[in-house]
């Protein structure tokens, strides 16, 4: 789900909320594939087979390979609940995450590829819902 559609569907707390456990559930999920790595090259050394030993030393690149993807994926995911969260506080009243969703549309450096997280997320026009106050939230910021 992305931050459009997950803030009109959840509303910006609840979203703001699941993507922090998603994202700390990849970290677990990296965590894991590397004790599992470690597991598998500890099999590797107590095997005397050789076709045995390249399956064991495959499963823990494999497995490797899975937490740096865990691992990265963690950190994005992070990177954009943070950045959204910072810029979530009404300027006005100071009220937080209480926001209504007014329009979207691409960021300026969309096109970019320096620009990873401006590409991801468009600039969002949102609202306080407490005071009605007006303001954008900007990746570039
Ligand atoms: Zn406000």
């Amino acid at each position: 789900m992305d931050i459009i559609e997950g803030i009109r569907k959840l509303g910006f707390r609840r979203w703001y909320e699941r993507r922090l456990i998603e994202a700390h559930a990849y970290l677990v999920t990296g965590v894991l594939a590397l004790i599992l790595a470690v597991a598998f090259l500890e099999l590797r050394g107590e095997t005397a087979a050789g076709g045995e030993r390249m399956t064991y030393l495959m499963s823990a690149v494999a497995s490797l390979g899975g937490g740096i993807v865990a691992w990265l994926r963690y950190h994005r995911m992070l990177a954009l609940v943070e950045w959204a969260g910072e810029q979530a506080t009404c300027p006005a009243c100071g009220e937080y995450g209480r926001l209504r969703l007014l329009a979207t549309r691409p960021h300026a450096l969309a096109g970019d590829p320096d620009s990873d997280l401006a590409a991801e997320i468009p600039l969002l026009h949102v609202a306080c819902r407490a005071c009605g106050n007006k303001w954008d939230i900007d990746a570039t910021r």
